[in-house]
């Protein structure tokens, strides 16, 4: 197996873990999405990683889907709308039994980039470290977090998970990664439509602890429901504590919206509205919800799945 780390996109995460690669010496292959990006990447001479003041240029190689070339351990670091087609592009790339390490939020993503990739094993991930594009090509680590990395269907780490280590990423193999997924999609839908709706930083959910307690008390019994026990465990509580610690702070949905990009929401709630259609369980709070959010959305021409 080559021990050369391709990433698929290189955005804001993507770059992040790129770089880092690269700056402990790993071997890593940007895949950007066409000819042009791979132009204007060339002409910009690498990716720009800045961490407080300090700016580093790292000329990663960089290549399109379409060069040729096998690909052994992949990096997906695009948005969870974007990983399936991504996905069946490089497809008759990826060598038999390829690691896919997938860094999308919320769930469904996954499981569509497996059927694509059956051949391929599948590392979800689950993380809290944040970094945003200043331009193209220059990323800002923003803040310092952690990385969980599980495969639901072996809970053996891959031989290549001490290269995390030694690039300074930091990450603990899980084997319960499912639970932890669905823990933090559970925050998310608690926390971030509410933030849309009511056009508020997070703080601004304490003058709707109502809604919010509705909220999470519903979505506790759907992950009990779901098999999800651990995950639902004193989540009414654990909303409320992350309202408080990040009170200040605007929800990524809400940023997203806010600069009028398209949200994830398909991966979020609305993977939360069919999971419960699926195991025939009524949830009015999240429908309704779900509803008044795809309302909002349309409302400012935004896809709304
Ligand atoms: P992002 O900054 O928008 O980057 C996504 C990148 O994917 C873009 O550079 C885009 O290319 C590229 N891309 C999309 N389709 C592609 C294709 N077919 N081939 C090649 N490249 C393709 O997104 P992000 O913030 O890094 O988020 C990635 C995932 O991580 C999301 O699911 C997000 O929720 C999750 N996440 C992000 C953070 C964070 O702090 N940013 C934290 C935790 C989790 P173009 O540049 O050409 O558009």
């Amino acid at each position: 197996m080559s021990s050369t780390w391709h990433i698929l996109g290189a955005g804001s995460l993507g770059s992040l873990w790129a770089c880092r690669l690269a700056r402990a010496g790993k071997a890593a292959r940007l895949i950007l999405r066409d000819a042009q990006r791979l132009q204007a990447y060339q002409q910009a001479g690498g990716l720009t990683l800045l961490e407080q003041d300090r700016a580093s240029l790292y000329a990663i190689p960089a290549e399109t889907a379409e060069s040729g070339g096998p690909i052994h351990r992949l990096l997906v670091a695009c948005k969870a709308y974007d990983a399936a087609p991504a996905i069946a592009a490089l497809a008759p790339r990826l060598v038999a039994g390829a690691d896919l390490v997938l860094l999308q939020n919320g769930l469904g993503s996954q499981d569509e980039v497996a059927e694509r990739a059956p051949l391929a094993r599948c590392v979800f991930a689950s993380s809290t470290e944040g970094a945003f594009r200043e331009d193209d090509w220059r990323v800002r680590f923003a803040g310092h977090g952690f990385n969980w990395l599980g495969d639901p269907a072996n809970p053996t780490p891959p031989p290549w998970f001490t290269d995390l280590g030694e690039a300074g990423i930091p990450a603990q193999w899980t084997p319960d990664i499912l639970s932890r997924l669905w823990r933090k999609l559970a925050l998310n839908c608690a926390i971030n439509p509410l933030t849309v709706l009511h056009d508020c930083q997070n703080g601004g959910l304490l003058g709707h602890l109502d809604e919010v307690e509705a909220l999470s008390t519903e979505l506790a019994a759907l992950l009990r429901h779901c098999g999800q026990p651990l995950a639902a465990r004193d989540l009414d509580e654990e909303v409320q504590r992350v309202i408080l610690a990040t009170a200040a702070n605007y929800s990524s949905m809400y940023q997203d919206v806010r600069a009028g990009r398209r949200t994830e929401v398909h991966y979020l709630l609305g993977h939360v509205c069919r999971a419960a259609a699926r195991h025939g369980m009524r949830v009015p709070q999240l429908e309704h919800l779900h509803q008044r959010l795809v309302d909002n959305l349309r409302a400012r021409g935004l896809p709304s799945a």
